[in-house]
């Protein structure tokens, strides 16, 4: 399957694109996607600047978008009418429905109707899903969970996301909530998670809370390494650090990833205990630790979660990294052409109409 082709043949007038759009936190990412499937191309990435507002941010999307439409042209001799639409993926929470973000914390913005200002903004048709959907279906889509029918994703960064396809669909539950792997109970009076719950899966396995974990045991452990790699200044320790320390042979270090594995291994037991997956596909910064990680990590799930659903279940590193929103918000949209026109809403003839 790792052949998939990413278009056909230079200039075919069959070939047509999707531009994908993953606006994050820190950066914005735009690429064009083959309706057929294959890489996301042409891809831009600028940052975000959120305290800049929802216009300005809106404004910059756009531009991003016009570049990559521009060079997708050229590169394949083709017009502005291969250009079928508009996937946005963006943190939520969201009403798919209005394409209105309702709040995220992260960019400041409240009941803001990013799908439908984007939309008019750029002429192209849109659609709108949270950005841990989008990442999870662009695994499934074009990366490692390509030709499964059920996956999950987990992504580990600032923040721990994930999503779940059911029968080759994101599943969104009743108010578009379902995939928060992140704020799963994973310790009933354990340690306080940003949501205000405690115990959250990633109160312990998001990469601030494995080196706020590492940092705590320091005084415990005098031979680690971990100081030195920072200068003394143990409030530089990040994740990326503590598998650095790992893998020049910290006991110290180790023990904390080992730790942190078997946490995550709690967590994705519970998910495959659930949903049955095919597919568990863990993505972020932190599947740099690799190996060191997974093997661990797949124990973990193999000791906790029904052997049957083990058997069928593979737990494997992400394939399309910082790609995987683009890829599959451009297949949300997709999707939608399918579905019909409900979720992918055209342009608004006056921008000015939207608050
Ligand atoms: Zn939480």
């Amino acid at each position: 399957m790792s052949g998939i082709p990413s278009g056909t043949p230079s200039g075919s007038p069959s070939e047509r694109f999707i531009v994908g759009v993953d606006i994050g936190g820190t950066n914005l990412v735009v690429g064009a996607v083959p309706v057929d499937g294959g890489a996301a191309q042409a891809v831009r990435t600028r940052p975000t600047e959120p305290h800049r507002g929802g216009r300005f941010v809106v404004g910059r999307v756009a531009r991003m978008v016009e570049k990559v439409i521009d060079e997708v042209s050229e590169a394949h001799g083709v017009g502005r009418e291969a250009f079928l639409g508009l996937g946005i993926g963006s943190p939520g929470p969201l009403d798919r429905d209005t394409g209105t973000v309702i709040e995220t914390p992260n960019l400041g913005w409240q009941n803001f109707p990013l799908r439908d200002l984007l939309s008019t903004e750029v002429g192209l048709p849109a659609t709108l899903d949270n950005d841990a959907n989008c990442a999870t279906y662009g695994e499934w889509w074009q990366g490692a969970g390509r030709g499964v029918s059920t996956l999950a994703g987990v992504t580990i960064g600032t923040g721990v996301g994930g999503g779940l396809v059911i029968d080759g669909r994101i599943f969104h539950g009743a108010s578009d909530v379902a995939g928060e792997i992140g704020h799963m109970t994973i310790n009933f009076e354990g340690r306080r998670c940003r949501c205000g719950n405690y115990g959250c899966l990633e109160a312990y396995v998001s990469g601030p809370n494995i080196a706020a974990r590492a940092v705590e045991g320091i005084d415990l452990n005098p031979d680690s390494i971990l100081p030195d790699l920072v200068g003394g200044e143990l409030d530089r320790i990040t994740a990326a650090t503590v598998y650095e320390a790992a893998v020049r042979g910290d006991a110290y270090a180790d023990e904390v990833l080992s730790e942190t594995a078997k946490i995550l291994g709690a967590g994705i037991a519970n998910l495959i205990n659930l949903v049955n997956p095919e597919v568990v596909v863990v993505a972020g910064g932190v599947t740099k630790a690799g190996e060191h990680l997974l093997r661990p990590l797949r124990a973990a799930v193999r000791k906790r979660a029904f052997r049957s659903a083990v058997d069928v279940c593979r737990i494997l590193p992400a394939e399309l990294d910082a790609t995987a929103g683009v890829v599959g918000a451009a297949g949300v949209f997709r999707s939608s052409l399918a579905d019909g026109p409900a979720r992918a809403r055209r342009p608004l003839d006056d921008a000015s109409s939207v608050p």
